[in-house]
């Protein structure tokens, strides 16, 4: 009989904060731009230059800390890590390791088997490196510092994870709160949060853990799945034949769904830290934190709870519209609009989920305003278009936040509620659809769906359908 292996999973999370300017320069920090051209001596390593830290690296850092309950290290400092690698103009990179900057946290997570704590080991800000992009054609190598020095916070986990299912949870629980903060976008697709997932496995009841190897370069969800499914299988395959499990940095490959070996894992002797003396300690005291956790906003928890309160929606839509600060923000500011929670949730339950879905977006990366979410729903209210003609003009929105109003004005959407032109079309269709006419007259209810239908059809959904039942049933 096989034996019976537990895996366990701990996780490093590098997320990229939203400051407008680099973590010890005053280069702007966003993304695309010409190779090059947000950089200046410090984030190049230019020799005599000196770094300044930005003060909102900190400030979110500790926000991100707080949220994760963790404690803050009022004393902390930044030091060295010493690589060589052109992606890395100084040689060393600026991080964190004696002081870390957050430490001792935990987040809850739930998932189908049931609520649990993942403990944070620590949290620590350090800088990004820049990009090496390795050309085949011209055979060469180039770096583009744009990168170099954009602010990092890396969230360091206990190894207490031990399915896919809950490194997912514990991601998007990150993540979540992440966003709720302002202080990331997190998107995985875009690089701005980067998952390594440390992987062990070991024999059910054993109590050491076994030995672990790193996974880099997992950019959605779904490649964390497979990554995690195809380490442990390989792992439980070497230990099965009697070899053991090599600690090394693995990298994955989307396509092939595998991994490969990239390098043998560094300890942290390699890379040789020391403090850095061009950065001063940082001295952070109990009335700064106590005004950034004054300012942290209200989280999801405390949010459903209110909504229960405040509007008459069902507990499900709230559970997913407070799933996005977005999305919670869109809610509230519309039905504040247009006074109709129900109405409003509807149509994010509805169509911007299914729009989010089918184009793989991000509730965070929604365009349509309040203001015009809030006019759709009156010009529905006032029967000045239709269900259908609405969901037409909403996935306009969608895609580019126009104003329904002038739109429906524009491409002549308006319903048509004038009975002369309806009569005339219904009339039509009771001639071409005998049959229907028939059934309907041998008591079959349901025919005058079809002609219901048959007329909406011919109106281009423009049609007020309570009137075209009426009509419908006057000439029948
Ligand atoms: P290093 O500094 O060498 O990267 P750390 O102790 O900082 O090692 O751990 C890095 C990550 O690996 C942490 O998220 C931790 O939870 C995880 N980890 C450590 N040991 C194991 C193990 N045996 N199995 C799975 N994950 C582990
Ligand atoms: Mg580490
Ligand atoms: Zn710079």
């Amino acid at each position: 009989m096989h034996k019976q292996y537990e895996t366990v999973i701990g996780l490093e999370v590098h997320v990229e904060l939203a400051t407008k300017t680099k973590i010890f320069c005053g280069c702007s920090t966003e993304f695309g731009g010409a190779p090059n051209t947000h950089t200046c001596p410090v984030c190049t390593g230019m020799p005599g230059s000196l770094p300044v830290l930005n003060r909102k690296v900190v400030e979110y850092a500790i926000a991100v800390g707080l949220a994760t309950n963790c404690n803050i290290t009022q004393y902390c400092k930044f030091d060295r890590k010493n690589y060589f690698y052109p992606d890395n103009p100084q040689n060393y990179q600026i991080s964190q390791l004696y002081l870390p900057i957050c430490r001792n946290g935990h987040v809850d997570i739930e998932t189908e088997s049931g609520k649990k704590s993942v403990r944070i080991h620590e949290i620590h800000m350090e800088e990004d490196a820049g990009k090496m992009i390795h050309d085949e054609w011209e055979d060469c190598s180039l770096v583009d510092y744009n990168r170099s020095g954009v602010p990092l916070i890396e969230i360091v986990s206990e190894p207490d994870m031990r399915s896919a299912e809950e490194v997912i949870a514990y991601l998007e629980k990150l993540r979540m709160l992440i966003q709720y903060l302002g202080a990331s976008d997190c998107k995985l697709n875009e690089g701005s949060m980067r998952a390594d997932v440390n992987l062990s496995v070991r024999e059910v009841g054993a109590k050491e853990y076994g030995t672990r190897t790193e996974m880099k370069n997992l950019n959605s969800f779904r490649s964390i799945t497979h990554a995690i499914k195809a380490e442990r299988e390989r792992q439980i395959e070497l230990l099965e034949a009697g070899q053991t499990v090599v600690q090394e940095t693995r990298r994955w490959d989307e396509n092939r769904e595998e991994s490969y070996t990239m390098r043998s894992k560094e300890d942290a002797q390699d890379y040789r830290y020391f403090p850095d003396p061009d950065l001063v300690p940082i001295y952070i005291s109990d009335e700064w934190i106590e005004e950034i956790r004054k300012s942290q906003p209200e989280f999801r928890e405390a949010k459903m709870v209110r909504y229960k309160e405040e509007f008459d929606i069902p507990e499900y839509d709230i559970g997913i519209i407070t799933d996005s600060k977005h999305m919670a923000d869109l809610f509230e500011e519309t039905t504040a609009i247009c006074k109709q929670p129900k109405k409003v949730s509807n149509w994010l339950m509805g169509e911007t989920l299914r729009l989010l879905k089918e184009k793989s977006m991000d509730a965070e990366d929604i365009v349509f305003s309040p203001e015009h979410l809030a006019k759709l729903i009156g010009l529905v209210d006032a029967k000045a278009i239709t269900g259908t003609v609405a969901k037409e003009v909403f996935e306009i929105m969608f895609e580019k936040d126009i104003d329904p109003e002038s739109y429906v004005e524009e491409k002549g959407l308006k319903t048509v509620n004038d009975e002369g032109t309806l009569r005339k079309t219904i009339e039509e269709v009771i001639v071409d659809n005998p049959k229907s006419v028939e059934d309907y007259h041998n008591g079959k209810e349901k025919a005058i769906g079809f002609l219901v239908g048959q007329t909406m059809k011919a109106m281009k959904g423009q049609a007020d359908v309570g009137l075209v039942n009426q009509i419908l049933k006057e000439l029948l």
